[in-house]
Formats: C-alpha cells, structure tokens, sequence
C-alpha cells in the first residue's frame, strides 16, 4: 500500500520536477548569454550629502531581455549565486562600474571625488581570490581605491564571521573602504562592528520607509545611529523618498542620503547629464 502511495506520488511530482529543473537550466543558459553577449546593463543612483551635494553614487545591476522587460537583481542573482556565474558577473560590475564612472567629465571636483559604492553579496565575499580579482581589474585602469566603497549586507556577514572579517581587513589594507549595507535589520552588536574596518554604515530602506510614519521604525533607526556614532561611523539612509523623512534623518544625524527623492537609478548617460545639471 504505502509502496504504491509512493510511486503514485512519484509519477506525479516527477513531471512538475523535471519542469522545475528545465527552467532553471534553462535561465543559466539564458544568464550565461547575457554576461557574454553584454546584456546586463549597470544604472547609477546618486547620493549627496547634508548640503544636497553629490558626493557619491551606488552601481546597480539590471538585466534586459530581448523583449524590452528589465529585471532587477532580485530576479535573478539569487541563482546566479549558485553557479560559476557570480564570480564572472561580480568582475564584470566591478570593471564596468569603475570604466564609467571614470569617464564622467573631470572638470568639476565633484566628478574626480564622486565615491563609487558596488555591491558585493556573501557569495562573493566567500571567493578566497577575490581581492586579487579586484586588483587586478582596477590596477590597471588606475581607478583609485579609495573612491570605491563596497557595499556588504549586515545578513551576509554573520554566517563566519571571523573569516570574514578578516577578508573585511585584507580590502581595508588595499585602500578599499567598506559600509555596512542594510543596517539595523538585525544582527550586529556593537562588540561585532567595532571589530570590522567599516567607513560607514547604510540604514535598512525598509527602516527608513516608515521613519517618519511609525514610531517604531523612528526609534530603532535613532538606536541604529546611536551605534554608528559610538563608533564615529557616518551614516547614510538609502530609500529616502519623501521630505519629511529627509528632514527627521538630518535632524538624527545622518550623513548622506540616497533614493527616488534625490534621483532614481539611471542609465548612464541619463547620469551623466543628471550629475553635470546637479554640479552647475
Ligand atoms: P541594496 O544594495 O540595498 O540597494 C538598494 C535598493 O533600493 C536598489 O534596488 C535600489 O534601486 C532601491 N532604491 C533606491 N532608492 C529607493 C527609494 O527611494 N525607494 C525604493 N522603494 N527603493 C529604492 P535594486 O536595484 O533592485 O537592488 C536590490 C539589491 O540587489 C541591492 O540592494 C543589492 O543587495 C543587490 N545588488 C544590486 N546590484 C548588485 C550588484 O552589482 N552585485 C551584487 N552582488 N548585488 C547587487
Ligand atoms: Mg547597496
Ligand atoms: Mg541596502
Ligand atoms: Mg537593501
């Protein structure tokens, strides 16, 4: 009895199985062809400073089928994260980021000085060659360390800490900064964070979503401050939509601000031109 229970289950999970499988597969193929054939696409969202100055921007993956549809990361990095593929995507954004930004016109100050913020997933971090990866994209192109800022999630990090933290140090000791991204969703204690080589921390867009509509949401991104600047860490809140949220941060003491209210993730070009507009 239970003998047939399970060969009927069987016979009916497995079609719905093989389907699951076909799909996947057939989305690395389609992922692997769009790191070759240069479909993935980086759009730049800028942040500024107290001032409302543009003193940074961060590099964000998009990914265009051939029907005109653009996916966002979510969409299809969690994948991508289990093949070979995210080692080759991440030296793709980091060379690509690094070769645009420097293309900006260097006439203003602001262009040369602009920080360039790239997100690095846990998968990432894991590479044992990743710093020499790193370098060996950047060396060459004489793009400065210090302006770029690699954005590492607080999640991502407590699965060995150690370990990584240690890798946290080895970049710090290549001139490449790092800030703690979505801060406050969970993890980090004060006697974690100060053990890291961090040059800021990013407070969790969803914390900031209702910093000025739940008093919750106030109170822990108030706490969440409270621990960057036990640490003299500056502070930056992404997903800023709203004035009456950009007004309540800069009364707690944020230092720099990104999301749609100060500009939207942009092609380059459209950036370009954005930013030009913005220094003048
Ligand atoms: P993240 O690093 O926390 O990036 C911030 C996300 O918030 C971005 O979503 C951005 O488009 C969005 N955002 C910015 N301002 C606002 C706003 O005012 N309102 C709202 N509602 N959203 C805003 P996106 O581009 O979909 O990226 C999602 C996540 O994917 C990123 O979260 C990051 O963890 C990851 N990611 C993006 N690009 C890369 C990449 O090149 N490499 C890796 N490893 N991860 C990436
Ligand atoms: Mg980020
Ligand atoms: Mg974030
Ligand atoms: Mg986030």
């Amino acid at each position: 009895q239970a003998k047939r229970a399970g060969r009927e289950t069987l016979r009916l999970f497995q079609p719905a199985m093989q389907q699951a499988i076909d799909e996947t597969a057939r989305r690395e193929v389609a992922l692997r062809r769009a790191v070759a054939h240069g479909d993935l696409q980086l759009v730049y969202q800028p942040q500024v400073n107290r001032d409302g100055l543009w003193v940074g921007c961060e590099a964000l993956l998009r990914w265009s089928l051939l029907d005109g549809t653009v996916l966002s990361p979510a969409q299809f990095l969690p994948e991508a994260e289990t093949t070979d593929l995210m080692p080759k995507i991440g030296d793709w954004v980091v060379r690509t980021a690094c070769r645009e930004i420097a293309s900006l016109p260097k006439r203003a100050r602001a262009a040369r000085e602009l920080v360039l913020g790239i997100n690095i997933s846990a998968r990432q971090l894991a590479d044992p060659r990743l710093i020499e990866r790193i370098l060996a994209i950047i060396q060459p192109m004489r793009f400065p360390p210090a302006r770029l800022r690699f954005e590492i999630s607080e999640a991502s990090l407590f699965g060995d800490f150690e370990r990584n933290a240690a890798i946290l140090g080895r970049l710090d000791a290549a001139g490449i900064e790092i800030e703690l991204d979505d801060f406050g969703s969970g993890y980090s204690s004060l006697v974690h964070l100060r053990q890291l080589p961090l040059a800021g921390v990013k407070i969790d867009q969803l914390l900031i979503a209702a910093v000025d509509t739940d008093a919750d949401a106030a109170m822990i991104v108030r706490a969440a401050i409270g621990v960057a600047d036990a640490l003299s860490l500056p502070v930056i809140a992404e997903g800023v939509e709203r004035e009456t949220q950009r007004d309540l941060l800069l009364k707690m003491g944020c230092s720099r601000f990104q999301g749609f209210l100060f500009g939207r993730p942009m092609p380059l070009d459209t950036f370009r031109r954005a930013f030009e507009t913005a220094c003048t």
